[in-house]
């Protein structure tokens, strides 16, 4: 594993799951627009975001770079092929209807009750999905725009998080089966006795690619990260940018 660049340690872990803030100053990163960072983030390949999807994976130094990538298209296969399970199987539904049929109770609140971190969306088990309205009403203006239009096309935002959200429910449901709960990293042995643990990562790229495949966007969702913090902190959406472009590179 190469090392992380010292001062693009993340503020935000993604967009989706377990953010949190840090509390040290942030550096100044460069000002930069909106539209030629998610021109940028567009053009990564979607099989490249590996590092920065593990990179939020604490188990993330244990796996090489090699394993790393086979991770990854495994587990964005693994999402795709639920996208496309679930378009055979109940036709080409909105994501409300599909959570319907999955038994999901879906809400908007603005804003999440406690508020010492930035959230975007959640799966709470067995049956509840809240997508956050704050983060998307703050870029509501911003996606109308043509010159952003032309890279997003008509995203629903909070159809894509909410996609995400429902993978999770589907890899509860099928937590015995499906590859992002059943490939695991041994982490240590001791006799007859194996440690293995699930990765925070592969559920997360297969959310994604879930998002991805469902709702048919032409770009790989984890650019939303950028999007949405931007809403908040120009100059923290610049340096997850960083963050982002540095690991699609550097892999
Ligand atoms: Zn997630």
């Amino acid at each position: 594993m190469s090392e992380q660049p010292m001062d693009l340690k993340p503020l935000f872990d993604g967009i989706f799951g377990k953010q949190r803030t840090v509390l040290y100053e942030r550096p100044n990163f460069e000002k930069r627009e909106l539209v030629d960072m998610l021109k940028e983030l567009a053009n990564i390949p979607l099989l490249y975001w590996d590092r920065y999807a593990f990179s939020r994976d604490p188990l993330d130094g244990k796996v090489s770079d090699e394993q790393r990538k086979i991770y990854m298209e495994k587990a964005w296969n693994c999402g795709i092929e639920w996208a496309d399970r679930s378009k055979n199987e109940y036709g080409d539904i909105s994501a409300e209807k599909l959570a319907k049929i999955f038994g999901i109770e879906v809400e908007y609140p603005v804003l999440p009750e406690s508020t010492d971190r930035v959230l975007f969306a959640e799966f709470r088990e067995p049956n509840h999905i809240r997508i956050y309205m704050d983060a998307i009403n703050k870029v509501e203006e911003f996606i109308k725009e043509d010159s952003i239009k032309d890279i997003l096309g008509d995203v629903n935002i909070s159809d894509v998080l909410l996609l995400h959200e429902l993978f999770h429910s589907i890899e509860e449901k099928y937590k015995n089966e499906i590859y992002t709960k059943t490939e695991k990293i041994r982490l240590w042995s001791l006799g007859f006795f194996h440690y293995r643990s699930c990765m925070v990562a592969l559920s997360e790229i297969a959310a994604m690619a879930f998002a991805f495949g469902y709702s048919g966007i032409k770009f790989s969702p984890y650019l939303l990260d950028v999007l949405l913090v931007y809403g908040y902190s120009e100059n923290e959406a610049s340096g997850l940018y960083e963050e982002m472009m540095w690991y699609s590179v550097n892999r």
